[in-house]
């Protein structure tokens, strides 16, 4: 074999070793067929393969290419490498990628074709792209919104789940911070030190801004992504528009904690506070405020009437409280108000502005009629050794029956 010029110039036989498979076509029918060839054919001798026609192998949907293909190398021309659907001698589907070209043998004209078994890859592609489908539809019929973000925070993918829940499109926010749509910067950082501490969070609370301006409440569950080297790439995960729930969360925490007839703290409410503030042991005075006869009001005109002065009468000490005290109903026409940080001087001042208020205005009645309602308060600072809310609402309620005692619309404490 080796030659003078040092190049290799093998004979024929070699082709019985190629690890890749080599067919030689005379006409339509197949005259050689190499061992790579027969293998990939599943031929279990040469005669399966070699003396039949094309056709017994070519799927019938790629024949007729594959025919003016074998005609145009008899031609003389080198067609390049296609891919085409064929079948083994037991009937298996095969994906090839087939190249050939002429080649004159013993005065006649052959074809030597080569090809490669593709089948594998191109059934991996299948799975991919079912794979490919199945994520689009899911992504396409998903109510929360599925995201990726890179390691700058940068959107990367977005469902179109988005535009339901913020009104942007896919498109309009993908190559955009996905800190563009956080109202406040430091929920954003809150969320992605948590992530970046723990690997991922689930149902972390979260607000953003719709496309119209309105914030919405969210719940973020999320993991971080990392890249071959192990380094932060960025988030992946879902969030979830939750205002309805927030709304409704709102609303029985209103309800349980509002006075309904008044809309200021209830008694559980009022007196939780105070429990706080107690633990607290900050400077704080409560007022203990009751209606002067207001059996009165109830008996000369009727309860609603009555409910109409109790909601008067809390608007009143609501406007002229401070804003930083708390205010709420004990029950009946009993009122608490919680002064923080107010000393005993400054707590008698507030007091007595509250009195002269409600004093200086007569309240409205059905039919024309007003009252002139006055009000009693028992007033008293928070000790250091006042344990429970009762302590101190039992030396205001002494403080209170004093007012009442020596002639009402009084202070006492
Ligand atoms: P005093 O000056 O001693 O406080 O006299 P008073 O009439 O205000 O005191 P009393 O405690 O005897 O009466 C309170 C009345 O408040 C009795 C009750 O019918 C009425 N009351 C309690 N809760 C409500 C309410 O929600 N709505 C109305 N309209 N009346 C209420
Ligand atoms: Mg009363
Ligand atoms: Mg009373």
């Amino acid at each position: 074999m080796a030659e003078s010029d040092g190049a290799c110039r093998p004979g024929a036989e070699w082709i019985d070793q190629l690890p890749a498979c080599v067919a030689l076509l005379v006409g339509d029918v197949v005259r050689y067929a190499n061992p790579e060839a027969l293998r990939l054919l599943q031929a279990r001798q040469p005669s399966d393969v070699i003396g039949r026609t094309l056709e017994t192998f070519i799927h019938p949907l790629d024949l007729h290419r594959s025919l003016a293909r074998l005609r145009y190398a008899e031609s003389g021309g080198t067609n390049p490498v296609t891919e085409i659907r064929a079948y083994t001698c037991e009937g298996r589907p095969l994906m090839l990628a087939m190249s050939s070209a002429t080649l004159p043998i013993d005065g006649q004209t052959a074809v030597l074709a080569t090809f490669l078994d593709l089948t594998e890859r191109a059934a991996m592609e299948q799975r991919l792209r079912q794979t490919d489908e199945d994520f689009q539809r899911m992504m396409n019929t998903m109510q929360d919104v599925f995201y990726r973000t890179d390691a700058q925070g940068i959107t990367r993918y977005v469902c179109p789940a988005v535009k339901h829940v913020l009104g942007y499109t896919a498109e309009e926010i993908i190559g955009l911070p996905a800190a563009a749509f956080y109202p406040d910067l430091s929920e954003r950082d809150a969320l992605v030190a948590e992530i970046r501490k723990h690997g991922a969070v689930h149902d972390f609370p979260g607000r953003m801004r719709r496309k119209d301006g309105v914030i919405i409440d969210i719940s973020i569950s999320t993991q971080a992504l990392r890249d071959e080297q192990g380094q932060y790439a960025g988030v992946e995960g879902i969030w979830r528009d939750i205002s309805e729930r927030k709304a409704l969360e709102r609303r029985l925490e209103h309800l349980a904690t509002c006075d309904s007839l008044t809309g200021i703290h209830n008694r559980r409410s009022v007196l939780a506070i105070l429990d706080q503030l107690l633990q607290r042991k900050a400077p704080v005075s409560v007022l203990l405020l009751d209606l002067d006869h207001f059996k009165r009001v109830n008996d000369g005109f009727g309860h609603a009437a009555g409910d109409g002065v109790l909601c008067r009468f809390a608007q009143i000490i609501h406007q002229e409280k401070r804003s930083r005290d708390f205010f709420g109903r004990l029950g009946g026409e009993e009122f608490l108000l919680i002064l923080d940080g107010a000393d005993e001087a400054e707590t008698l001042q507030i007091a007595e502005r509250l009195r002269l208020a409600v004093s200086a205005q007569p309240l409205d009645l059905p039919e024309g009629a007003t009252v002139a309602l006055t009000v009693s308060i028992g007033m008293t600072q928070v000790r250091a050794d006042d344990v429970r809310t009762a302590d101190v609402l039992l030396r205001a309620d002494r403080a209170l029956y004093r007012a009442k005692a020596s002639g009402r619309n009084q202070v006492c404490g």
